[in-house]
């Protein structure tokens, strides 16, 4: 059994939050286990908790066509949420939810060791960009350790706001070249706070 599934294991026998004992189906993850892009959403919707999988609904059928706009499939990439389990009436995510994922996570990202980490959406933006907003730093990325850090819209809001959906499909093309060109750019020092040219770049 691979590091994952045994993850995968744990994390169906997780009851530390109440929503865990409303689920369904834990929903830990899915993708390739080498995957170089790791994309990261929210939390489990209503479809996602049917089925156990990510992004299954009409956000994840959304992502699955921004996918296909870089020539990749769900299958060559890893998709994961911030919290494994779906929150009642599709109400955001707790401080204390995001909190007690947070090692499931942080451990999958390290089993994953992707070059990239796409955030989705504001909760995942908050976990590797603490502080930004996402309408500055959307399409903009930083690399801290290795890693590229890319900053889009969460597919759901761009769904609904004709005015997003420019947006995550122009930040969803500029993915090919910064993977490409990962291994090249600079890491990022930290920087004063709302510095989105001093320690972000835009591609
Ligand atoms: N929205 C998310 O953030 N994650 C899903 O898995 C589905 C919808």
């Amino acid at each position: 059994m691979s590091a994952l599934t045994e993850l995968y294991q744990q994390i169906g026998q997780c009851f530390k939050c109440d929503i865990a004992k409303l689920r369904c189906h834990v929903v830990p993850g899915e993708g390739r286990e080498n995957a170089e892009i790791m994309f990261i959403g929210e939390a489990p919707g209503w479809h996602e908790d049917q089925q156990g999988r990510p992004f299954v609904g009409q956000a994840g059928q959304y992502l699955d066509r921004l996918l296909t706009t870089i020539n990749l499939n769900r299958q060559q990439v890893y998709i994961a949420n911030v919290i494994k389990c779906r929150p009642p009436d599709n109400r955001d995510p707790l401080p204390t939810e995001i909190q007690n994922c947070q090692p499931w996570l942080d451990t999958q990202v390290e089993l994953i060791k992707p070059k990239m980490i796409v955030t989705l959406g504001r909760y995942s933006m908050a976990r590797y960009f603490p502080g930004k907003s996402i309408s500055k730093i959307h399409g903009t990325a930083q690399k801290r350790d290795g890693v590229v850090y890319f900053a889009m819209y969460h597919p759901a809001a761009a769904l609904h706001q004709q005015s997003l959906k420019a947006a995550i499909e122009a930040d969803m093309l500029k993915i090919p070249k910064l993977l490409a060109e990962a291994g090249r750019i600079g890491e990022e020092k930290p920087a004063a706070e709302g510095a989105r040219q001093m320690n972000m770049f835009e591609v």
